[in-house]
Formats: structure tokens, sequence, C-alpha cells
């Protein structure tokens, strides 16, 4: 039995744990066209910044290949699979047979396309080698570093050049930074938090060229302004890996589309991770949620049933918790939903309370919150929303910080 995972993030990972767990002597074989060994995605904006060592990044202590009886296959893309063969061929024409195959292939950053998008210093956010590249630059003296996108990603990376002293603009095309996380009035509480530490800002503009002498130099905005920046990190989204699988072959929505027990539309064929396309918990419907824990969770759970252990997947939750300065940021499922007839919006607090708090609910089940400092109550509502448990109490009372989840149930 071959079992053959591509990707070795965590998805990749944990599942080639669960498989090792469930069977001793079948053989699993991992490529991934990284060649670091698996490391902690999240945590190379602090590398960035520089509160942690870039040696600190792998997750595994020792060699993670000979302690799971990995085969490694290294330094190469999966450039086409064959379904119906049960087999992939990689860039270099080699080609590998699999019984299970596991698509924990993540996703790639998003390019940005215009003239001078090939000068040095201008780098994407997604892999440690992205991070040495740009520390690489840093330690050559940048002064004025540009960041495109106010996502996550973008916030990760002008937050880490701020605490480097470098100058930071993010361009954005939202009001406010991380606009897909949370709502108009946290973002504005995140955008001054920023700003008053030296963040600058761009609303609604965006670059239509760079120019440099080998390095960027500076940007032409659309507004006809030129910024000076010799740094450009873009952030400008990602999308699943999935170029190597053929039209039509398998279900693919955004990403690839699996049933509770993350099999895809073909039997033996499992997707984990940020390519992997699992039912939201909140939405009641299909989603990516490419955040690390589901993406450690749903590998685990891939692992054992292509190791033939029936493991059902409960569902994913989007869910986040940040630091910015001095305000802690934990966002569940729909923070930041489209106003519609069936959800129920209750806020309260804002900038001058120095907390806010905003919860959603569809009927009397929690779908989503956002909470800016005093977020102890976050387990709490994490559970409701994964459990969906019912509010039966006046929902006014789940904005007071010492409400008794006891009398929920
Ligand atoms: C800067 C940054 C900060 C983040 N911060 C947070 C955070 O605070 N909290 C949080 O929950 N999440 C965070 N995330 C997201 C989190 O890192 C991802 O959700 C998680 O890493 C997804 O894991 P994965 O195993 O699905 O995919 P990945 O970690 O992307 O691993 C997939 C691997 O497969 C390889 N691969 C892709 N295609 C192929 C192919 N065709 N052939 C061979 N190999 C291939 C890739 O190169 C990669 O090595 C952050 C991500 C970034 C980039």
């Amino acid at each position: 039995m071959t079992h053959l995972i591509i990707g070795n993030g965590i998805a990749g990972l944990n599942a080639a744990r669960a498989i090792r767990e469930m069977d001793a002597d079948a053989a699993v074989v991992m490529v991934s066209d990284e060649t670091f060994p698996p490391y902690s995605r999240p945590m190379i904006s602090y590398v960035l910044e520089g509160s942690e060592p870039h040696a600190k990044l792998p997750l595994f202590p020792g060699n993670v290949y000979e302690d799971l009886k990995i085969t490694p296959v290294l330094g190469h893309r999966v450039a086409h699979l064959d379904v119906k063969k049960k087999a992939v061929r990689l860039e270099n024409g080699t080609h590998i047979d699999f019984q299970t195959l596991l698509i924990a292939t993540g996703a790639d950053a998003r390019q940005v396309n215009v003239p001078g998008s090939d000068l040095g210093n201008i780098f994407t956010m997604r892999t440690q080698k992205d991070v040495l590249d740009q520390l690489e630059a840093v330690s050559q003296g940048v002064e004025n570093a540009l960041v495109l996108g106010g996502g996550l990603v973008g916030f990760k990376a002008a937050h880490a050049l701020l605490k480097r002293g470098i100058n930071v603009t993010m361009l954005i095309t939202s009001p406010y930074p991380l606009a897909m996380q949370v709502d108009e009035t946290a973002g504005k509480m995140i955008l001054e938090e920023l700003q008053a530490h030296g963040l600058a800002v761009k609303v609604g503009v965006s670059v239509t060229a760079f120019d440099g002498d080998g390095t960027v130099g500076n940007a032409r905005l659309d507004s006809g302004e030129i910024l000076d920046c010799d740094l450009v990190i873009v952030g400008k989204g990602v999308d699943p890996s999935l170029g190597f699988i053929p039209e039509n072959d398998i279900e693919i929505g955004y990403g690839i589309q699996v049933d509770p027990y993350l099999c895809s539309s073909v039997p033996d064929i499992y997707a984990a991770g940020d390519a992997a396309e699992t039912f939201d918990i909140a939405r009641q419907t299909r989603w990516i949620n490419a955040i690390w824990p589901e993406a450690a969770v749903q590998g685990r759970i891939a692992g054992f049933n292509m190791a033939g252990r029936k493991v059902v997947c409960p569902g994913s939750l989007g869910r986040n918790v940040m630091r910015i300065y001095s305000l802690d940021v934990l966002t569940l499922g729909l923070a930041n939903p489209e106003k519609t007839a069936d959800l129920e919006i209750i806020q309260a607090g804002g900038e001058t309370a120095g907390a806010y708090r905003r919860l959603a609910f569809r009927g009397n089940i929690m779908v989503g919150a956002v909470l800016i400092n005093q977020i102890e109550q976050g387990g709490v509502f994490r559970a409701m929303i994964e459990n969906r448990v019912p509010v039966r109490i006046p929902k006014k009372y789940l904005m007071s910080l010492n409400f008794n989840y006891s009398r929920l149930l």
C-alpha cells in the first residue's frame, strides 16, 4: 500500500503521522516543492519582525522523514495528476503511483502583474524562503517599504516591518485593514492603532508600475502619485494550489470539495488544509477556512481515513486571535458578514470604550463574533458557534463580561 501525500505543510505532516499511528509498515511518500522540513508558516512573520529566530520554525525535532519512515521527494512540484491511473507526474518527468492520495498543497500567494514587478526586493510572503530573502534585503538597508493588501498576511508583514523601524505604507482597496476578518468599527480601531505606531495607509489606490535599477526604487500609483520604496511585500491573498489537476477530473469549487471523511469526488483521493473546501459550521455550506488549526486537524482526519479508520470531520470554523500593540483581536465564524434579512447583529463598545464586541446570529444560533479587548469569553462563544447552542436568554446578556454560560444550557 502506497500512501502519497502532496505537500509537506501541517496538513501533510499530520496526515503522515496519523497513517503511521495506524500502520507501521505502509509506504508513505511525501512530495513537496519546498525542501525545508515542515515548519510553522504563521511564524514566518515573527522571523521577519525579529521576535523569533528562523531556527525555531521547524515543527518536528530531529529528522521527520526518518522518524516517521516517510520517503521524501523534495524540491519538486507535482505537474500532473492522472486520476484513472492513480499516478502523479513531477515537473522533472518522474511518475509516482499511489493507492491513496492526499492533496495537501495549501495555497499560492497571488502576484502583482504590472511593469517592473520582476525587479529585485519585490516579494510575496508565503514561505520561509520568502522571509529569508526579505531579511537579506533588509540587511542591505531598507528605509521605505510598501505593503500591497490589507489582509492577514499584508497586515502581519506591515506589523513586522514597522517593528524593525522601517517606514511602511500599506495600499488597500478596502477602507481599513483586515476587512475580510473584521467589520468597519473594529477595522478602524485596528487602523488607528497601527497608524499610532507609524503605519501610513492609502485607500482605494493601486500600483500601475514599479521603477528601479535592478531593485525597486519607487511605485507609480493609479492616482498619479509616485512613492519611494526600496522593498515591497505583496499580500494580495492566496489561491488554492491545484494547477496540476486536470479540469473536471475531481469536483473543485474554489478548493477541492470533500465529503465528511475529507475524500474528494474520486475514491481514495483526499484533500485537507488550505486546498480543501470542507463544511463550514457557521456558514452551513462548503468553504475554505485557510487557517492553521483547521489544516492541522483536517490533515490528521484525512490520514486516518487513508489508513482505513473511518473518522468524520465535524466541519470547520474560521477563527483568529491577534495581538496588535495594545489591542487583542479575536474573530470567529462570520466575523464580517454581508447584512441579510435573516442575520441579527448586536454590538457594543468601540474606540472610546477601549473594547468592542459584535455578535452575529441566525435565529437563536450564534454564527460569528468579533471581539476587541476583553476577549476572555471567546472560548465560550467558539463553543456556542461550533456546537450550535441555541441562545434562550436575551442576547444582550452575551454582551456582558460576566454573563453566565450555564444559563444558556
Ligand atoms: C505569513 C502568514 C501568516 C499566517 N498566519 C496565520 C495565523 O496567524 N493563524 C492561522 O490560523 N493561520 C495563519 N496562516 C495560514 C496558515 O499558515 C495556513 O492555513 C496553513 O499553513 C495551511 O497548511 P497546509 O498544510 O494546508 O498548506 P501549506 O502550509 O501551504 O503547505 C503546502 C505545501 O505544499 C507545497 N506544494 C504546493 N503545490 C505543490 C505541488 N504541485 N507539488 C509539490 N508541492 C506543492 C507547498 O509549497 C507547501 O510546502 C498564515 C499564513 C501565512 C503565509
